[in-house]
């Protein structure tokens, strides 16, 4: 009889900080894996999500599931930490409020106390990774991602970005899969550091999914070159005079879809709005006016490590 092969738990934790729980909602309708798979099932061959705490879907409720998040922190194995949402700072962090044992505190501080305690982050959603809309200026309250907040902090952590408004399921399950197989495959042993095992882009991403510009991977990116532009949302042609960010936005949706396949933005008719890049929404306003390509920014990171926008690029520019 063949003996059963030991499967290695690897715990998570799920932290919800300011956020309006679209990625929440995004991963729960992931098909393949669907939710179920992804914490009941092995996610890579013996491997297993160890999901201890995620408030929107576990069972318990107050302090019978904050003493579960309590145990994964103290429990000293190191957990993988998923924040969805960005952090606010201004007025002591009072803008967005967090529970802890017996008391209350701030997004921020528990964020940061999570962090802390996390053996690597994924920052799942736009604002997570980069503040996204929560950010977005004149940013009343002090919006953060979960890098920016443990960089003023001065703690270092592995942090992987999976932006997206929201963020396609696989993004994320592709992610934590590769995390927990060492990035190369079953089989072989994980290095301490996460992120060495997964290519990132210079803004944090992984770019086996955020690695090609989305306009090279367009269908419609014939029609931009034979000067064929829609004139309204949803007509047939390039959707560049319409305000598309495709020129500038690195994400595989042409090739993944969302819901399971079926669709994405240019698919339906909509201009890519650019949700998986740095600084979105701000750079992509007005959503539906076309920006000249000239006057989009590229982003890098300054010697503090900060983000910053540095140069303009043309298309193809990557
Ligand atoms: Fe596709 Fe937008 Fe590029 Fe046109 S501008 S080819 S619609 S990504």
């Amino acid at each position: 009889m063949r003996q059963a092969e030991k499967v290695v738990e690897h715990p998570a934790v799920w932290f919800q900080a300011s956020a309006c729980s679209g990625c929440v909602v995004a991963v729960l309708n992931g098909a393949a894996p669907t939710i179920r798979d992804l914490i009941v099932d092995q996610l890579a061959p013996g491997r297993h999500v160890s999901l201890r705490f995620q408030q929107t879907i576990m069972a318990g409720a107050g302090e019978v599931a904050l003493e579960l998040l309590a145990a994964a922190e103290e429990g000293g194995e190191g957990y993988l930490l998923v924040v969805d949402g960005a952090l606010p700072t201004a007025a002591g962090g009072r803008f967005g409020l967090a529970a802890k044992q017996g008391a209350h505190t701030t997004m921020h501080a528990r964020g940061l106390e999570l962090a802390a305690k996390a053996s690597a982050i994924i920052a799942l959603g736009t604002c997570a990774s980069y503040g996204g809309i929560h950010a977005a200026a004149p940013n009343p309250s002090g919006c953060v991602s979960i890098s920016e907040a443990l960089r003023e902090a001065g703690i270092e952590k592995p942090v992987i970005n999976v932006p997206g408004c929201p963020p396609h399921p696989d993004w994320f399950t592709g992610t934590v899969a590769a995390v927990l197989l060492g990035g190369t495959g079953g089989g072989q042993e994980a290095s301490s550091c996460p992120t060495d095992r997964l290519e990132l882009d210079v803004v944090g991403r992984p770019r086996r999914f955020f690695g090609r510009l989305l306009h090279d991977l367009c269908p419609r990116r014939g029609d931009f070159e034979a000067h064929k532009f829609a004139a309204r949302v949803g007509d047939p042609g390039c959707l560049y005079e319409l305000g598309c960010k495709g020129p500038w936005t690195h994400a595989d949706c042409p090739e993944r879809e969302f819901n399971h396949g079926v669709n994405w933005c240019v698919k339906a008719g909509s201009p890519c709005h650019g949700c998986v890049e740095p600084f979105f929404p701000d750079v992509s306003c007005p959503i539906y006016e076309k920006i000249g390509l000239a006057e989009l920014p590229r982003l890098v990171r300054d010697e503090a490590g900060g983000l910053v926008a540095v140069a303009r690029p043309r298309v193809g520019d990557r």
